[in-house]
């Protein structure tokens, strides 16, 4: 396909999420005014299907057996490129992680991405995900192959920079329970067994730990309870405690450690120990950044300076990460604010619903849009954005 194609196309694209601003931003507003937790967007998922059955798209409900998990598709035949929203907010704070806007953008760059899917042949898809916050609804949704049929799975989230990648960790939880002996403490302590000295003992062996682990890993946790009385031995005691790593292999190697820290408390203490890891675990993101360069020219195109990667940016964990190590994965930032505020506050749930918020969603649809239109046009883009993901995802690399 010429270029002059691919430039008309991306000019189409822009033009239709202009076209779409009134309803886009209407959406997101009434998305922002009701949230609803994770597994529970049952409004979200009806006004997001109502929105993309209205442009013909077919829709597909409880995705890889989620209630609040939906697929929409329009056109047909390969290559599918998958625009993934999220809908969920925080408890009492609301849209604080500003997820009303990644829904938005997913919705008109999916509208949008139509034009190209007509023009060259292939799918859009967009798939509701649900639950980010609460538990990784995503990691399900690998688990049952969702993201399978996708050549690129595309998302963007706003913050307080443009970036076309993200540093997400690998990531398990772990609670642990200690079951010691009560006894009066100034009576008969010999009689008891302190359940809240193993978890202490515990958790100062994890600060021995903490200083001897790779770069980038973070073990950090809390106590949730630690006795009942002063004068009551402690015949329980319990805690959670969140691993994370840049890789699973890693990961799995601290997690051996780190239970050796609770099970040698326990031996010390004579207090028993149970212990659970979460099912999920989240996977680190792997970044392809052959899609990330395509977004970055076309965010420049739409007047964003946007990094590459930020070598300063803060680490956290994300499900898309497991998403990224099936297929072909962008997960960009926009921002919304400035550097100095903080998502999951009170700050970053106004400018998720503010003018700036809104824009910087449907430049981010009309980039993701073009991304997919770049996919769509150009074989030798695809060829690029595939073979990088299979080197990234060879067991050596
Ligand atoms: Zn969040
Ligand atoms: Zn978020």
């Amino acid at each position: 396909m010429s270029d002059n194609n691919l430039a008309n196309i991306k000019s189409a694209v822009i033009k239709m999420i202009d076209t779409e601003k009134g309803s886009l931003e209407e959406l997101s507003l009434k998305l922002h005014a009701n949230p609803e937790l994770g597994y529970q967007e049952y409004k979200a998922v009806e006004w997001l299907c109502e929105y993309l059955s209205r442009h013909n798209f077919s829709i597909e409900r409880n995705t890889g057996g989620l209630k609040t998990a939906f697929k929409a598709t329009f056109g047909q035949g390969k290559p599918v490129i998958g625009f993934l929203a999220e809908y969920d907010a925080l408890p009492q704070l609301g849209h604080a992680c500003g997820h009303n806007l990644i829904a938005t953008a997913a919705a008109g760059a999916a509208v949008a991405a139509r034009l190209a899917a007509k023009l060259y042949g292939g799918t859009v898809c967009l798939i509701g995900t649900p639950a980010e916050e609460l538990s990784g609804g995503k990691i399900q949704m690998v688990e049952k192959g969702v993201f399978k049929e996708l050549e690129a799975a595309l998302i963007a989230h706003p913050g307080n920079d443009d970036i076309a990648t993200t540093q997400a960790l690998a990531c398990v939880t772990l609670n642990v329970e200690y079951f010691g002996k009560e006894s009066h403490a100034a009576a008969h302590p010999d009689k008891g067994i302190n359940a809240l000295d193993a978890i202490v003992l515990a958790y100062t062996s994890l600060n021995s730990l903490r200083q001897h682990i790779e770069p980038g890993a973070r073990i950090h946790g809390i106590i949730t309870d630690g006795g009942k009385a002063a004068n009551i031995v402690p015949g329980h005691s319990a805690g959670t405690f969140l691993i994370r790593s840049q890789t699973l292999p890693y990961l799995r190697e601290l997690m051996d450690r780190v239970l050796d820290c609770f099970k040698s408390a326990a031996q010390a203490t004579g207090a028993r120990l149970e212990y659970r890891f979460d099912k999920s675990i989240y996977a680190p993101m792997n970044n392809n950044m052959a899609l990330a360069n395509l977004y970055v020219k076309n965010m420049d195109m739409l007047g964003h300076r946007t990094l590459l990667e930020d070598p300063e940016m803060n680490f956290g964990s994300t499900d898309m990460g497991n998403v990224s190590q099936v297929v072909p994965s962008l997960h960009g930032y926009y921002a919304i604010t400035g550097k100095d505020v903080s998502g999951h506050t009170p700050e970053f749930a106004s400018a998720a619903c503010s003018a700036k918020g809104i824009k910087g969603a449907l430049d981010a649809a009309k980039a993701m849009a073009m991304t997919a239109a770049d996919l769509f046009g150009s074989s030798a883009n695809l060829e690029k954005v595939k073979t990088e993901f299979q080197k990234s995802t060879r067991p050596s690399a």
